[in-house]
């Protein structure tokens, strides 16, 4: 019953994470009804994000300018880099608390059943960080999943096979098993971060 372009629109927004047909339909049905202003503010924004929003060459965190603020913020230790598994957990990390170190945002965990080895989650770039930006410490703020180890395993080895003098630490202590950095309490993210232990 409903008009094709309607349908086509509950379609699209049911592809939202946590959006269902009904939640769909339900925003469908108030854009409709909302002033023209509305729905032109809402396809500004998205066609804002959709052209500006980029990643950073150097630790590849979201940016609308050549490099992001935490590259460019000079007031950040630059002898720690934290390792975080995609760019929302950078936002998760500094939510609370400026953290005084640089990142780099890897695109997810080693995973070869989903086809995902070293070259596509951005490893190469992060072993070329290592080996030329003069970091003492690579902290490893993953997931304590199976992947999450595989990952950590395999950065260990590429900074022994490359002979880095890098130390290298793990935050998974604090971390409840199989739960994800995004979606934990800030008292719980900061304990596993302040009681990282090394690997070796
Ligand atoms: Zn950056």
């Amino acid at each position: 019953m409903l008009p094709k372009a309607l349908r086509s629109l509950v379609s699209e927004l049911s592809k939202l994470p946590g959006v269902g047909e009904r939640t769909a339909l339900r925003y469908t049905l108030h854009l409709l009804r909302s002033k023209n202003k509305q729905v032109e503010d809402l396809i500004r924004s998205l066609e804002e994000v959709n052209a500006a929003i980029g990643t950073c060459p150097s630790c590849f965190f979201w940016t609308e300018e050549a490099r992001c603020p935490i590259c460019e913020d000079n007031g950040r230790v630059s002898t720690k880099l934290c390792v975080v598994r995609d760019a929302p957990d950078v936002l998760a990390l500094e939510k609370f608390k400026k953290h005084p170190w640089k990142y780099h945002v890897l695109q997810g965990l080693l995973s070869p059943l989903s086809g995902r080895g070293p070259k596509q989650i951005r490893l190469d770039e992060l072993m070329k960080r290592l080996s030329t930006e003069g970091y003492q410490e690579c902290i490893l703020a993953f997931d304590a999943t199976l992947e999450g180890d595989a990952t950590a395993l395999y950065i260990r080895q590429q900074m022994s096979e490359l002979q880095m003098n890098v130390k290298i630490s793990r935050t998974a202590l604090g971390l409840p098993a199989g739960s994800s950095v995004e979606y934990l309490d800030p008292s719980t993210l900061e304990h596993a971060l302040n009681h990282r232990f090394e690997l070796s």
